[in-house]
């Protein structure tokens, strides 16, 4: 049995470099090794190339609705940051703990199997306790897709899944959804000096801009609206535009990557039917073709639900129920499993995803304190 401490636990997480686009099975081996000899039961659902998993760990009655905590193992890489400290190697320093992954979002899981373990040591659960972690979260919640199919096989279905983003253990119950497309321009190469007698690609881009740019503001007119939000309105943003090989080339291919972010209320086809609309009045249409690249579902759970008072009474009496900025993999678990799902979990957003991230310790102690009370809810 570990009795390593949460705080213990997060170093150790900290040192498994998880960047995407590295495997995370290292960290998950850690973890089943961990919570296994403790009675937690772990399900592994790996990628097809088998370099990387997702984990789902049980405690607790098999034929009651518990708690789901979920958490991606991945992390942002630290290319091109320039930390003031090794970002794998965890550091503690003015009540902080720094490294990568810190906030976002080892914290949340490194509390999450401490509860686990200490869950596993109580004579008798009244419900179930749950921990899924996931892998390729910070592309676009690629990986989890795997486990999510898995799971109503696997559990019932929770009352309620906590999806332990960095909220500074504020409950956020909601974020936008988000697509991502490319927009692919082909038009004609040759020389500059005959141009009008060729389809420049980027002039077809150009289009496709400006059509984007109409629908946002149009949008951005009304009337869906959702208050809550900085920016109230569903979003439309290119990203990367890519054309052109030298200045004498009429340049015959442009890729555009664009996104919409949309509120719950409206959906992004209706947006993507928009782009296209303006794209089909400009004499360049016929040479833009549009790919879907990703897309995860916003959430919007009702803030007046039993599971928000429920969870509203295991935390800080001054905890404000928000929503979020960014996106997470809470839709898509609302999406399959029709739970309740609400984001909280200690740590800043701020601080994420840059040079030097960092958690509070004291974050880690709320989330401690959090769980402590979540477990005394479960035990007989
Ligand atoms: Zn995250």
């Amino acid at each position: 049995m570990s009795n390593l401490s949460s705080i213990q636990l997060l170093k150790k997480l900290v040192a498994f470099d998880t960047t995407s686009y590295k495997s995370n099975l290292e960290l998950i081996m850690f973890v089943k090794n961990l919570l296994e000899p403790a009675g937690i039961s772990i399900t592994l659902n790996f990628n097809p190339e088998q370099t990387k998993a997702n984990l789902l760990a049980s405690i607790g009655p098999k034929d009651q609705a518990g708690v789901l905590l979920s958490g991606h193992t991945d992390v942002v890489p630290v290319e091109g940051q320039a930390w003031s400290s090794e970002p794998f190697q965890a550091l503690i320093k003015d009540d902080k703990i720094y490294g990568r992954g810190t906030a976002d979002m080892k914290g949340f899981i490194a509390c999450a199997m401490h509860a686990m373990l200490k869950a596993a040591q109580m004579p008798e659960l009244t419900k179930p306790l749950h921990l899924c972690l996931s892998y390729d979260e910070e592309i676009g919640c690629i990986g989890v897709r795997g486990i999510l199919g898995l799971l109503s096989e696997l559990i019932i279905q929770p009352e309620l899944c906590v999806i332990g983003e960095p909220t500074s253990m504020n409950i956020a119950t909601g974020h936008k959804g988000k697509a991502v497309f490319k927009a692919i321009c082909r038009g004609q190469e040759g020389h500059s000096a005959l141009a009008p007698l060729y389809v420049n690609a980027i002039y077809c881009a150009q289009s496709v801009v400006e059509a984007i740019t109409t629908t946002q503001k149009q949008i951005a007119e009304g009337p869906i609206v959702d208050m809550d939000y900085d920016v109230p309105y569903t979003t439309v943003h290119v990203g990367k535009i890519q054309g052109g090989k030298a200045l004498n080339i009429v340049p015959n291919e442009c890729v555009l990557d664009y996104e919409i972010r949309n509120v719950a209320e409206q959906n992004t086809e209706s947006v993507q039917e928009k782009i296209f609309e303006y794209v089909e009045q400009s004499p360049y249409a016929k040479f833009v073709s549009f790919q879907e690249i990703n897309q995860y579902p916003g959430l919007n759970t009702s803030t007046t639900i039993q599971a928000v008072k429920f969870l509203q009474t295991l935390l800080d009496p001054a905890t404000e129920l928000q929503k979020i900025s960014f996106g997470t993999e809470g839709g898509l678990f609302h999406q399959q499993l029709n739970s309740a799902v609400l984001v909280c979990g200690p740590g800043s957003i701020q601080v994420a995803h840059k040079p030097d991230e960092y958690i509070e310790i004291s974050q880690m102690q709320e989330c401690d304190a959090f769980f402590e009370r979540l477990l005394s809810h479960i035990k007989r």
